[in-house]
C-alpha cells in the first residue's frame, strides 16, 4: 500500500466516524439504532464510568464521554441526580529533570505499592527508565465512595497513561488481580498543506517565509539536488511550490508534517517537477514521466555545503603556485555529513597523504568518487564494504593539506578525474508498464490535490516558527 493509500484510506476512516457522530450530536428524538443505545439498554442505573479496559484509548473515551453521557443522564436522571459526577478522578503529570516513574506516580498521589505494581505492568511494554522531560502522564483514581467531598483524599489507583508520542500511548489499568496493560496507537488526522511563492534569495529563506517547516525546506533540496546546482542554478523570481502532508491531534492542533508529495522548482523558465511514488516497496520521487529523481551520482553529496573552490587552474592556498585543482571543494561546518555520491563499493578509507582521511567509492566499471580531509568516517565504512546513495561515509574535517574544513570532492571516470559539476549524469530508475500506469493514476491524484489545497498564510518574518 501506497502513502497515499494510506491518507485517502484514513481520509475514508475520518468520514466514517463524523458520520457516526452526527447522530449522536443530533437530537433525542431521533436516535441512531445501535450506537448510543448499547450501554443505557445493558447497564444497571449508576453513575456512569469511563469504559476503561475495554480496548479505548484515554482519547477516545474523553471524545465519546460527553455523547454517551448526554443519553442515559435523560432517559434515568431520577436515579442519578443533577449532581451527577464521574467517580474517577484524572490527574496530568508532566516529566521533570530528574523524575523516575515512581517519582512522578508518587507526585500526582499514587500509594507506593501502587505505584509499584503498575509499574511492573508498563515495564512489561515500556522501559520505564526512558522517561523524557516533558513527557505527559494521565493517572486517575477512584474517588472515595462517600460523595460528601469534605477531604481531598482520593482512593486506589485505577489507571496510568504514558503518551509516548502524539499518536501512541501505553496503559496499565487496574484489573481484580492486579494491573493489565495495553498499547493504543490513535491515528492522527492527516491534512495537506502546500506552500507556494517566489525565490526573492535563496530557496530556503523563502520557502521558510511561506510558512514552509525548515525540515520539509531541507529535504526538497535533498531531492532537487540530482538535477540543480542550488549554488548557481538559483535566481531571484523563480519559483516553488511544495505539497506535504501535516498530521493533527483531535483537537484540530498539528503535531508533525508527514511526507512531501510533490515538489516543483520553475527555474529560469524551466518546469521540474516531482512527485513521490512508492514502486515495489521503495520510496523515490518521479518527474511527470516517470523517471526517478536519483542519478548515478549526486552533484553535491554533502548537505547545506557551500563549493569553495572550482574544478581547474587555480593558485594553490599552501603551496602558493598554481597548480590544477581536480576537485572541488565544498565548505561546511566541521562534522557535517559526507554521502556516498553513488551506490558502490569502498575500495579505500584511510590516511592518504595530502588528502588526508580519505574515501574512495567504487561506483561501476566506470564511475569512482573521492572524498578527502576528512575528520572521521562513518561507523562501518571500510574497504570492501557496500554503501548506498545518500549513506553517511564520514564527517567533514581538516585532515591532511587543508587549510580549514572542507569536503575535497572528486569524480573518476576511466581512471582520470573529471569536472564533478559538468558531470552529464546518467539517469536513474524509469517506471515502465503497470507501474508507470499506476504512477500516471498517482499523478493526476496529486495534481487535483494540488489544485484543491489552498496555500499557507506567508510569515511575517523567515525563520519564524510555525507552531
Ligand atoms: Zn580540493
Amino acid at each position: 500500500m501506497t502513502a497515499y493509500g494510506i491518507i485517502f484510506g484514513l481520509g475514508v476512516l475520518m468520514v466514517a466516524v463524523t458520520a457516526l457522530d452526527l447522530p449522536a450530536l443530533g437530537s433525542a428524538n431521533d436516535p441512531p439504532r445501535d450506537f448510543v443505545a448499547v450501554p443505557d439498554a445493558d447497564s444497571p442505573p449508576g453513575p456512569v464510568v469511563p469504559p476503561e479496559g475495554e480496548g479505548e484509548s484515554a482519547a477516545s473515551v474523553e471524545s465519546i464521554e460527553p455523547e454517551m453521557a448526554a443519553v442515559p443522564t435523560a432517559v434515568s436522571s431520577g436515579s442519578l441526580g443533577p449532581d451527577f459526577e464521574p467517580d474517577v478522578e484524572e490527574r496530568r503529570v508532566t516529566v521533570r529533570r530528574g523524575d523516575t516513574l515512581m517519582k512522578v506516580l508518587r507526585r500526582a498521589g499514587a500509594e507506593r505499592g501502587e505505584a509499584h505494581a503498575s509499574i511492573t505492568a508498563i515495564g512489561t511494554v515500556l522501559d520505564p527508565r526512558r522517561l523524557k522531560i516533558g513527557q505527559k502522564l494521565t493517572v486517575s483514581f477512584r474517588r472515595p465512595a462517600s460523595a460528601d467531598g469534605t477531604s481531598g483524599k482520593i482512593g486506589e489507583l485505577v489507571s496510568v497513561t504514558v503518551e509516548i508520542d502524539s499518536e501512541r500511548s501505553v496503559t496499565a489499568s487496574r484489573t481484580e488481580s492486579g494491573f493489565d496493560v495495553r498499547e493504543t496507537v490513535r491515528p492522527l488526522d492527516s491534512t495537506l498543506v502546500r506552500g507556494e511563492g517566489r525565490i526573492d534569495d535563496s530557496l530556503f529563506v523563502s520557502a521558510r517565509r511561506a510558512g514552509v517547516p525548515a525540515r520539509v525546506v531541507m529535504d526538497i533540496i535533498h531531492m532537487f539536488s540530482w538535477d540543480v546546482d542550488f549554488q548557481r542554478e538559483i535566481r531571484r523570481g523563480d519559483r516553488f511550490d511544495i505539497l506535504f502532508e501535516r498530521f493533527r491531534d483531535d483537537d484540530g492542533r498539528p503535531v508533525k508534517d508527514g511526507d512531501i508529495l510533490f515538489a516543483s522548482l520553475s527555474l529560469s523558465g524551466a518546469d521540474l517537477q516531482l512527485y513521490r511514488f512508492v514502486a515495489d516497496g521503495v520510496v523515490d520521487y518521479y518527474d511527470p514521466k516517470g523517471r526517478s529523481a536519483r542519478k548515478a551520482l549526486m552533484k553535491t553529496p554533502v548537505d547545506g555545503a557551500r563549493l569553495s573552490s572550482r574544478y581547474g587552474k587555480r593558485r594553490h592556498p599552501i603551496l602558493g603556485y598554481t597548480t590544477m585543482h581536480r576537485g572541488v571543494d565544498f565548505a561546511a561546518p566541521r562534522g557535517t555529513s559526507v554521502m556516498a555520491a553513488g551506490d558502490g563499493v569502498v575500495e579505500r578509507a584511510g590516511r592518504y597523504g595530502a588528502y588526508g582521511n580519505y574515501v574512495r567509492i567504487r561506483h561501476n566499471g566506470t564511475y569512482k568518487t573521492v572524498y578527502a580531509h576528512l575528520k572521521s568516517y562513518a561507523r562501518g565504512v571500510r574497504s570492501g564494504k557496500r554503501v548506498r546513495q545518500g549513506q553517511t561515509i564520514g564527517y567533514v574535517g581538516s585532515t591532511g593539506r587543508s587549510t580549514g574544513p572542507h569536503l575535497h570532492y572528486e569524480v573518476h571516470r576511466d581512471g582520470r578525474q573529471v569536472n564533478p559539476l559538468r558531470l552529464k549524469l546518467p539517469t536513474g530508475r524509469k517506471l515502465k508498464g503497470r507501474d508507470l500506469a499506476r504512477f500516471l493514476d498517482h499523478k493526476t491524484t496529486i495534481d487535483v490535490a494540488l489544485a484543491e489545497t489552498p496555500t499557507l498564510p506567508r510569515l511575517a518574518r523567515a525563520g519564524a516558527g510555525e507552531e
